[in-house]
């Protein structure tokens, strides 16, 4: 992909806006773009830059990209949201064409490299409970205030920012904390000059991204490790990737969100609308809390992925009412004319208060308590779904297990497959 129209190749050292950020090292990349850490020369702070593909569909998405953002920071001028926030944007050319580049505030790692981090062992209902109320408080604003779907959320999508007490953590809190301050007096002119503290501080920061994302961890084939402890870490994370958010009132796709994290009214083709987010954010809290993804459809014999995507949710929801299963544009696909699945016919009912008990070790208390704040979210009819805004009351949110027998330590004995 780096070739005309394509990714934008990147060095260290590399200037860009006529030398106010300097790239650092690569960050991440999705199927539009790829994001360095740069440094700010201006604000002397570290930036995620954001270089899109250049060929002329992906810059007009970027132009989306940052006319979405741009709203976002006007809406919230404080920045307190969790919402990422847009710094600047310039274009950059480079021998693939021109690239639009959007500079970001510098955010940690993903949701998903936490679970990873935490050895799929699904992180404490306290942690939970906390990154809930930041993705809900990004998605009340989002919809309510600026009426934008984001339409893709799922645990990649959502960073962490952490903030550590260094007096409690002095080792922790200079590796995680991902807005690294400059130490006083350094310079950066590009790669080749920087001195001794910055080249220390970036091998610790590379040790603790290898470690904290368990790029490390041996593959495989061995006995299921303990969760690592997070104590101590207050956890606070921001939504991300705006590339395929749209205005409620201005939708361009019918396919959206991730397939895990999809909205049966959107597999059904029923119209959808903001409540399309509440269902990938009931989807995220159940995998944060378990390690496992909720619904992890897969096309078998005589069956699609879509078919049997809408099975799972039954299994564990129960029976969709039939006016829902027959009101979509692709109804017919799926369902017969009595609301039942065409192609699989037997279903295991299994409800989700029995599998975090059975499954997942849960108490009965935290699997009732946690299921009472879960299933509305996950009502096949999209109007019934509470709002960020309703979810934001709910009494789960401020709920505090005792640290003792949570289900992580439960989650031990928990074999994976
Ligand atoms: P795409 O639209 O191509 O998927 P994203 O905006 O999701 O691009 O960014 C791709 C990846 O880059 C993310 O999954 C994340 O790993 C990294 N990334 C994006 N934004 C930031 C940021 N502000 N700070 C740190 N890393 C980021
Ligand atoms: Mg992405």
């Amino acid at each position: 992909s780096y070739r005309k129209g394509g990714y934008h190749a990147v060095r260290v050292g590399d200037p860009f806006a006529s030398g106010r950020y300097i790239a650092q090292r690569k960050l991440g990349w999705g199927q539009f773009s790829t994001v360095w850490l740069a440094y700010d020369t201006e604000s002397s702070r570290y930036v995620a830059l954001k270089i899109q593909k250049s060929a002329q569909q992906f810059a007009q998405a970027a132009l989306h990209e940052i006319e979405v953002l741009c709203s976002i920071y006007e809406g919230d001028p404080s920045n307190s949201k969790f919402v990422v926030r847009l710094i600047d944007h310039f274009k950059h050319t480079g021998p693939n064409g021109q690239h639009l580049c959007m500079v970001l505030e510098f955010l940690g790692d993903s949701l998903l490299q936490l679970i990873r981090f935490n050895r799929y062992k699904g992180l404490e209902l306290n942690k939970v409970r906390e990154i809930c109320k930041c993705v809900l408080i990004a998605l009340d604003y989002l919809h309510r205030e600026l009426g934008i779907i984001h339409t893709d959320l799922k645990p990649e999508n959502i960073l962490l920012f952490f903030t550590i007490d260094p007096a409690k953590d002095p080792i922790r809190s200079g590796l995680l904390t991902p807005i690294l301050e400059r130490p006083e007096g350094g310079t950066l002119n590009g790669g080749s000059t920087t001195n001794v503290i910055e080249k220390k501080l970036k091998r610790r920061a590379r040790r603790a991204v290898a470690n904290i994302s368990g790029r490390r961890d041996p593959m495989g084939g061995e006995a299921p490790k303990p969760a690592r402890c997070l104590d101590g870490i207050d956890m606070r994370c921001k939504v991300v990737d705006f590339g395929n958010a749209c205005w409620a009132d201005k939708r361009f796709a019918d396919e959206i969100q991730t397939r895990q994290y999809r909205a049966p009214e959107v597999i059904l083709q029923s119209g959808y609308s903001f409540s399309v987010d509440m269902w990938s954010f009931a989807c995220i809290a159940f995998e944060l809390a378990t390690g496992d993804m909720m619904f992890a459809p897969k096309t078998g014999q005589g069956f699609s992925e879509d078919e049997d995507h809408l099975a799972l949710t039954m299994e564990l929801l129960g029976k969709m009412p039939r006016k829902i299963a027959v009101g979509g544009a692709r109804s017919k696909d799926f369902f017969d004319r009595h609301g039942d699945l065409k192609r699989i016919r037997r279903l295991k009912y299994s409800p989700l208060d029995r599998m975090l008990v059975n499954k997942y070790k849960f108490s009965e208390t935290d699997a009732r308590e946690f299921v009472e704040f879960l299933s509305p979210l996950l009502d096949f009819s999209p109007e019934k779904r509470p709002t960020a805004q309703q979810c934001l009351q709910h009494p789960w949110l401020n709920l505090r297990s005792s640290g003792g027998q949570s289900n992580v330590d439960a989650g031990m004995n928990k074999l994976k497959i």
